[in-house]
Formats: C-alpha cells, structure tokens, sequence
C-alpha cells in the first residue's frame, strides 16, 4: 500500500477505535477486523550508543527496516532513557537533540537529529490514556535511545518525532496496560517504537566479552519463547524467568519498551525477530518487529 492510501486508511478507520481492558490480557487492538491496516509496531535492541554511527550489523539493520515501513505520519517513542515521576509526552515544536552519555567520541556528541514534533499528536495522545494523567512536556527533547535508532532508519529527519516517558514508580503491568490505550494511533499511520534491551546489565557488560554470558543466552531465549508464543502474561512477569533474570532485568527501564510493544499487539498479528543476538556478555540487542 503506498503511503496516500495508507493515510486515508488511517484517517477512516481512527475513529474505530475502542476503549482497553485494563484487566487481563486484553487489547482493544484484538478488535480490528483483518482488513484495517495499521502501522506495524517495533521494539529495538538499541545497544552501545555507538551503534548509532558505526556502519556494523545493527545499524544496516535499522537502515533496511526504516526502507521496508510504510511511511509513517508521525512516529511515538518509547525510549529506556526517559524515566520520569508520572507520564509524559514531548509536546514541543522543535525537539533537541539530547547527548545523553559520557566518554564517546567527539563525531557521536556532533550528531544532531532534527525531526520535528507535533504538538498537536501530542496533545491527542494524552487525551487516548484514560488510566492515567499524561502532561505535555516543552523541556526534553529526543535521547540517543531514541535518535540512535530513529535516525538510521528515517535519515531525513522529515517525520515528527514525540517521546513518551517511563513513570518509574509504575510496575511491569501497569506499562502494559498503558500500552494498549495508544492503538488508535497505529491506524493514523504513528509508528510506536519501544527502544531498549531485552537483556541489559551494565555492570556486568564486558568489551572483552563478544558474547552473551550463559544466562543472558538463557533469558534471551526464554524470551523469544514467550514472544512467539504470544504469552505476554509470562514476559510482563518476567520474574517467573528464573534466577537468571534478575541478572538480565537488574532494573526496568530498558525492558518496559518491550512491553508497550506487545501491549499494542493484535491478537493474530504476526512477529519476526531481528538483530537477535547476545553480546559483551549482558546485552540482548534481539528486537521484535509486530504487524
Ligand atoms: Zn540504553
């Protein structure tokens, strides 16, 4: 479908869309008839900040989905660097490119992603979440977990961009639930992106180490598993993973993207995995493309 008819697509079938069940397992994207085209959904591995510039594996990758999309109209991102005290989503005209790392090459601090925003979406999206508050935010910008991937896919920086913010006070299932409230927007042609890792310890992360440890091979594993198996219950709980995954998910923020991805999931709605690999021992950069 070219980009005109998936817009007016989007614009006649926007007004269908329904309200969640903030109980269970349900989405209000189980109700599309087979026919309604929406945008697909993806969660990216986002990895080293480097990734963002160096021509390797993960970086041709994203260039090649960004060609494989429908365009989109805009684009919402769920970014792992964005923990904030309550939800928020970037509102603001032009959104700043943010440098939100330390002891990187000069050439990662001079690159500047200058998408616009979209105040208007912005506004729109707050006004789809009923189950909580989501306030317009004028001071944040786009963080690398955002532009590292974006960028590489959409290189001419034409599509707006807005950022929806992590409440770190929320668990796992209160993320998922959110999710879901966002539907209507895939039918108005928004690509929702999840940027994280399913699998990220710092700490433990090694430049020595190619590959994964044992248990980050386990729990990357385990949750490819789930995901194919469309058991979002047993990857929302991930504690129910074992040991391991307290190695693999030592904090939050880089596994919650993963969950708004599958909270927006269609019940019939096909996934592949990409850039399904372990790596420097405690990184997962295994990303899921949804529709
Ligand atoms: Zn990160």
């Amino acid at each position: 479908m070219n980009r005109r008819a998936f817009l007016t697509s989007s614009l006649l079938t926007a007004a269908g869309a329904s309200m969640l069940t903030l109980s269970g397992f349900r989405r209000c994207s189980d109700d599309l008839a087979d026919d309604e085209q929406q945008m697909p959904l993806l969660f990216v591995g986002h990895g080293s900040p480097m990734n963002a510039i160096e021509q390797n594996e993960f970086h041709k990758e994203w260039q090649r989905i960004g060609k494989e999309l429908p365009h989109p109209t805009a684009i919402l991102c769920i970014s792992a660097h964005w923990e904030t005290n309550g939800t928020w989503v970037t509102a603001m005209e032009k959104p700043k490119t943010i440098h939100d790392f330390g002891g990187f090459p000069q050439a990662l601090f001079d690159v500047q992603y200058p998408a616009p925003g979209d105040p208007a979406l912005a506004q729109h999206t707050a006004s789809l979440v009923k189950s909580t508050p989501v306030g317009l935010d004028q001071q944040w910008g786009l963080d690398h977990g955002c532009w590292s991937v974006i960028r590489p896919m959409f290189p001419d920086a034409d599509i707006p961009v807005l950022q929806l913010s992590l409440d770190y006070t929320r668990p796992p299932e209160w993320h998922y639930a959110l999710a879901a409230q966002l539907a209507a927007l895939r039918k108005k042609g928004v690509l929702i992106l999840g940027s994280g890792n399913m699998v990220h310890n710092l700490r433990m992360a090694s430049f020595r180490q190619p590959e994964g440890y044992d248990w980050a091979i386990e729990i990357n594993e385990l949750l490819k598993k789930r995901i194919s198996e469309r058991d979002h219950k047993g990857v929302v709980d991930y504690h129910s993973l074992g040991t391991a995954a307290t190695l693999a998910v030592p904090t939050m923020e880089h596994y919650l993207p993963l969950l708004y991805v599958l909270g927006l999931q269609g019940k019939d709605e096909p996934m592949a995995f990409f850039n399904d690999k372990t790596m420097m021992g405690a990184i997962s950069m295994t990303s899921v493309k949804i529709g």
